[in-house]
């Protein structure tokens, strides 16, 4: 789905009845910052009528950060990002048009961001592991476990630490979670900075979901 031009069109002075023809550089008289030409959804619920988040995609589909409603919109107005998921409880009116309301949008140029690493904490380890033991699901007591001990070398890595009770920690003791006939609940792993962000915001939308799990 691709709304890029439609928004264009939507939202565009051009065409309207009276109206001064507009030169062919139709964006060019946009200014970046100048407020969007919308209107409250009537059936107000008392928020922001902007209020909400957007997962913006690089070019290749990969996740690349969250923004508002607001700065979405404007993306895909100035044809910078096309309209990959909308939500289908909500609609941004115009005067004149109804614009999809931005769950997804993907931009259309390919941005090279660094690669943002997620810190090896244990805040971080337990972040990504939902705060709770991956043997026994207990959301209290909880240390760091080296799924391979490390006295028997296993790394200071994602990959080999994992949230675990004290009584669950103290069962394992210096031994692997097959020698002690413990099992994991899921196979650790190195979480991505969305999957950080998307914490941060504290929903999780279901039509982000494929693109914040793809890998
Ligand atoms: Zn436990």
């Amino acid at each position: 789905m691709s709304c890029g031009r439609g928004a264009g069109r939507m939202f565009g002075s051009a065409g309207g009845t009276g109206a001064p023809r507009q030169p062919p550089r139709r964006f060019l008289h946009v200014a970046p910052h100048r407020p969007l030409p919308l209107t409250p959804p009537r059936s107000g619920t008392g928020v922001s009528a902007l209020a909400g988040h957007v997962l913006v995609l690089n070019a290749d589909y990969q996740a690349l950060s969250v923004c508002s409603v607001e700065r979405a919109v404007g993306l895909v107005w100035l044809d910078k990002a096309e309209m990959v998921e909308a939500r289908a409880d909500r609609a941004l009116h115009s005067t004149r048009a109804t614009f999809p309301w931005p769950s997804v949008v993907r931009l259309r140029r390919y941005v090279r961001v660094p690669y943002r690493k997620v810190l090896l904490t244990r805040r971080n380890v337990l972040r990504r592991d939902g705060h709770r033991c991956v043997y026994c699901g207990a959301g209290e007591r909880l240390t760091l476990d080296h799924v391979v001990p490390k006295s028997r070398g296993g790394p200071d890595a994602w990959e080999n630490l994992v949230s675990a009770c004290t009584p669950c920690n103290n069962r394992k003791g210096n031994r692997t979670p097959e020698e002690a006939g413990m099992k994991l609940s899921k196979r650790p792993f190195r979480p991505s900075h969305v999957m950080y962000m998307r914490d941060l915001i504290g929903t999780s939308e279901e039509a982000w979901k494929p693109y914040l799990f793809a890998a």
